[in-house]
């Protein structure tokens, strides 16, 4: 008989199931909104990055609709050659408005933002200061580069500026980069330091605010702009497929870098633009953030008021500064059984384990967003506190 060629998948899906590591996809059956269709179930809503309840917005659909009928399905070419049309160009110019920088670069996804941004400014003469706990698309935005390496630890400018002086001096030039949030802690990056420190050793710096769009700075300018940071720092990557609800990534900051983006970065020359209809619902997207800061205000009331119930009733949110929560959990197999009672409760949190978290640190995590009701949010503690009870991680006569 032939060789199974196939064998090593089919043995490393059987260890993956082994090891509980195995992703059970699940399918939604309406729009990401506080409630949801999830495989049949209508569930209270905590897994979606829809910060902002933008998702299923009326004015961003109408806009996308009246895309298509001025602009058509797809530019069917890649932007530097005949995709780039006016709604590209008028999203950048506004999005550059928005978070108060020289420039901006609207491509197909954060994650694409990263694997664009990092290899024109670095090559394999130069060194990259990444933090421990950098994004997946970071990391791999940084291995496409062919650049050193070196990781720091975790919010940590002191750490990185020991690995800044042992490093720098045996490469031509180097760029430190880390996410603003982040994604599974909540917590932020101290980018004033890490700043402080890249510029005294004339280090690149770039900083992934996927999580912070929307949601950090005035009215969800992001992390540049909750610092004070315009004009100094180098490189933002950003994301409109979180608190912006539509799909798509945005390269942010210096004019100089921006346009040698335009020239260099290889899915801007290599894959095609963005769509007409998420590029005008994104550009309406800028309109509701720019009319009113209102969803953002929401947004942090909503996380405020979550987190200290959730500590009220004696649950550990980690070392959580915005509007994702991690609820503590430590056990890999706890998380899982905790997240199914949840569901079974008619709450949808997902728990998280090792790899995408360090062992022993599993938990369960609630992302908050303005389209949440009050009402919404009790419903979900409830179900945290009937659930942590149950499962023994409250104490069952725990004074409230
Ligand atoms: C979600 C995320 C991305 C990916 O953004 P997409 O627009 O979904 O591709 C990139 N970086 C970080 C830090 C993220 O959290």
């Amino acid at each position: 008989m032939a060789q199974d060629k196939l064998a090593f998948i089919r043995e490393d899906v059987e260890q993956l199931k082994a090891n509980s590591l195995f992703i059970n996809i699940r399918t939604m059956d309406s729009p990401a909104g506080a409630w949801m269709t999830v495989d049949g179930r209508r569930v209270l809503n905590f897994c979606t990055n829809n910060y902002l309840g933008l998702a299923d917005d009326p004015r961003m659909k109408e806009a996308a609709k009246a895309a298509v009928d001025r602009w058509g399905v797809g530019p069917a070419a890649v932007r530097s050659i005949a995709g780039t049309q006016g709604l590209h160009l008028e999203l950048e110019r506004r999005l550059a408005a928005f978070k108060r920088v020289e420039d901006a670069l609207y491509v197909q996804s954060g994650f694409c933002a990263n694997q664009a941004a990092i290899a024109p400014l670095v090559g394999k003469e130069d060194v990259i200061f990444s933090d421990r706990l950098n994004h997946a698309s970071i990391i791999d935005g940084a291995r496409l580069s062919s650049a050193k390496i070196v990781v720091y630890e975790h919010c940590d400018p002191a750490d990185a500026e020991v690995k800044i002086r042992e490093n720098l001096p045996n490469f031509r030039r180097g760029l430190l980069v880390t996410d603003g949030v982040f994604s599974m802690d909540g917590d932020i990056a101290p980018l004033d330091k890490l700043t402080e420190i890249a510029e005294k050793y004339g280090v690149l710096t770039m900083v992934d605010d996927a999580h912070g769009e929307g949601v950090l700075g005035q009215g969800g300018r992001g992390i540049v702009d909750h610092f004070g940071l315009h004009g100094v720092f180098d490189v933002e990557i950003g994301t409109l497929s979180k608190a912006f609800g539509v799909v798509g990534g945005v390269i942010a900051g210096k004019k100089l870098i921006v346009d040698y983006l335009r020239q260099k970065a290889r899915p801007f020359l290599f894959s095609s633009a963005v769509t007409p209809a998420d590029t005008a619902a994104c550009l309406a997207a800028v309109d509701l953030l720019e009319e009113s800061e209102e969803r953002v205000q929401r947004l942090w009331d909503n996380a405020r008021y979550f987190k200290e119930e959730m500590a009220r009733l004696g649950f550990d949110t980690g070392r959580s500064q915005t509007p994702i929560v991690p609820v503590m959990l430590g056990d890999a197999a706890l998380a899982k059984e905790f997240s199914r009672e949840l569901f079974a409760n008619a709450v949808f949190a997902v728990a998280i384990g090792f790899p995408t978290v360090p062992r022993g640190l599993a938990r369960i995590r609630v992302m908050n967003t303005a389209a949440h009701s009050r009402e919404d949010l009790d419903l979900g503690l409830a179900a945290f506190e009937t659930v942590g009870k149950k499962l023994g991680v409250l104490k069952i006569n725990r004074v409230t």
